[in-house]
């Protein structure tokens, strides 16, 4: 046994599972990645991470850091190397009610925080699924339910505690290492593992909530008009569009418009959502009051063999029509991928671009493309794929982290434009000098 393992023995506390385990099936993949690890970790407690951290560095391993497990990249496991799964990390603590700071693990899932907030009329603008994990989505973004009104989910972190390619754990906030607070929203996993987040939660009612659906051929109005209309829009309104969706007809499948409103006045509700109903010829429209928590899908795990491969690019104001003309013609294609519109703007655009690492706040769109299927079928519709983009590229700029199944050089250049890059490298040459945390969107050392 070599030193490191027998160090890691000694100092761990928590599950350490090998190949041949009775857990290790279950436990070597992530949600959407297979991955033959040779060590699956799973901390109890800070030390732990700790003691999981030095053990990666010191056998010279590949090291996965795993929070919710649902990276389209697959970055939450690896072939040979150490996954550090901090699903047992999954504490929601209110720690000041009156100002509504919750401390939550590294390893939560937006479903368990939904859960713990909901008795305290509290939630935290997130995702869209309860599977999916606090500390991925965070550290790349967050593109809720809320953002419109309450930004990125990274926004509203207040504090954080990192424990960094050395095994120290360290503090980051506006006060204290405030690079490394400053890198960790937007910058992904590389500056080392958030064993614990603080947010800021806000207070939540009811939502109205649900989707409009309109016919495949009124594709291009209603897709101009809802970008026109939520330009202007209440910020307690957010919403995101799909079509082409494939198993709901590809070409023929509707437009349909979710909505998600931040209130449980039916008046103001109303007032927000009609003008979207006043899109086109609605097919179908199931909005209802429901509590904020039910908003979020359950998530699960595709079938084995089954690839989500997701392409995402941002659009500017100006853009928006030509991008939304392209897509309305892309869909018609029997060969078009599954293609979602999120809004953005509202409190997104109001945070200063160099207040976090993440960039691409005055985006009013984001558009993310997904081939869905077994390996070949997401292969061989690649040349297509290619086409469209091609075609969107004039007009669109970037990618969000989180929409990507791939981590090349050229994504890291468009989820980071040069000068966010550059001070990202500064921060990971102090924190990550020999990039241990090389597993995501990586950000080399300067
Ligand atoms: C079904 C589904 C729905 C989604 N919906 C949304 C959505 O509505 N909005 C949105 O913005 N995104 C959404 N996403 C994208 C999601 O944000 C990313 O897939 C994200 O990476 C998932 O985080 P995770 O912790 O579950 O993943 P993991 O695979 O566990 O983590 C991904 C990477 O993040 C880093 N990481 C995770 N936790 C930590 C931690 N505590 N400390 C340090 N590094 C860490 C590591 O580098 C890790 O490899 C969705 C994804 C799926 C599959």
């Amino acid at each position: 046994m070599s030193s490191a393992l027998v160090t890691l023995r000694r100092d761990f506390g928590g599950d350490i599972i090998e190949p041949g385990g009775a857990e290790y099936e279950s436990a070597r993949r992530s949600v959407l990645a297979p991955g033959t690890p040779a060590y699956v970790l799973r901390p109890q407690s800070v030390g732990d991470v700790q003691a999981g951290v030095r053990f990666a560095a010191s056998a010279g391993l590949l090291l996965s850091v795993r929070g919710g497990g649902h990276s389209f990249a697959g970055f939450g496991t690896n072939d040979g190397g150490v996954v550090i799964d901090l699903g047992k990390l999954a504490t929601v603590e209110i720690i000041d009610k009156e100002r509504h700071l919750v401390r939550i693990g590294g390893g939560a899932t937006w479903g368990q925080v939904a859960a713990a907030l909901a008795p305290h009329g509290l939630a935290i603008s997130s995702g869209d699924t309860k599977s999916v994990g606090v500390g991925g989505l965070t550290l790349a973004g967050g593109i809720g339910w809320k953002v419109r009104k309450y930004g990125l989910a990274l926004d509203n972190v207040t504090a954080a505690q990192v424990v960094t390619a050395g095994g120290e754990a360290v503090p980051a906030s506006a006060e204290e290492n405030p690079e490394l607070f400053w890198a960790i929203r937007g910058g992904g996993g590389n500056f080392g593992i958030v064993t614990a987040f603080e947010f800021a939660a806000h207070p939540t009612t009811d939502v109205f909530f649900g989707k409009i659906a309109f016919p495949a051929a009124e594709a291009a109005t209603v897709l101009q008009g809802w970008a026109d209309y939520l330009r202007a829009a209440p910020e307690e309104l957010t919403s995101i569009v799909v079509f082409a969706n494939p198993f709901a007809g590809g070409p023929d499948a509707p437009v349909e418009i979710y909505v998600a409103f931040d209130g449980d006045d039916p008046e103001l509700a109303a007032q927000a959502i009609d003008p979207i109903r006043r899109l086109g010829t609605v097919t179908g429209d199931d909005v209802a009051l429901q509590p904020y928590g039910d908003t979020l899908e359950d998530g699960g795990t595709p079938p084995p063999g089954i690839q989500f491969a997701p392409r995402s690019a941002f659009a500017d104001k100006e853009s928006v029509p030509e991008v939304l003309q392209i897509l309305a013609e892309v869909r018609a294609s029997e060969r078009s991928p599954f293609i979602a519109i999120r809004s953005l703007g509202g409190a997104v655009s109001r945070v200063p671009g160099d207040a976090t690492a993440y960039a691409h706040r005055q985006a009013e769109l984001m558009i993310v493309t997904t081939a869905v299927g077994p390996k070949p079928v997401v292969e061989a519709a690649r040349p297509a794929l290619d086409a469209i983009w091609a075609r969107l590229a004039p007009h669109v700029n970037g990618a969000y982290a989180n929409f990507l199944a791939s981590a090349t050089e050229e994504d890291v250049a468009a989820i980071y434009p040069a000068q966010t890059h550059k001070r990202l490298a500064a921060v990971k040459r102090q924190y990550d000098p020999g990039n241990l945390f090389a597993r995501n969107h990586n950000v080399r050392p300067r």
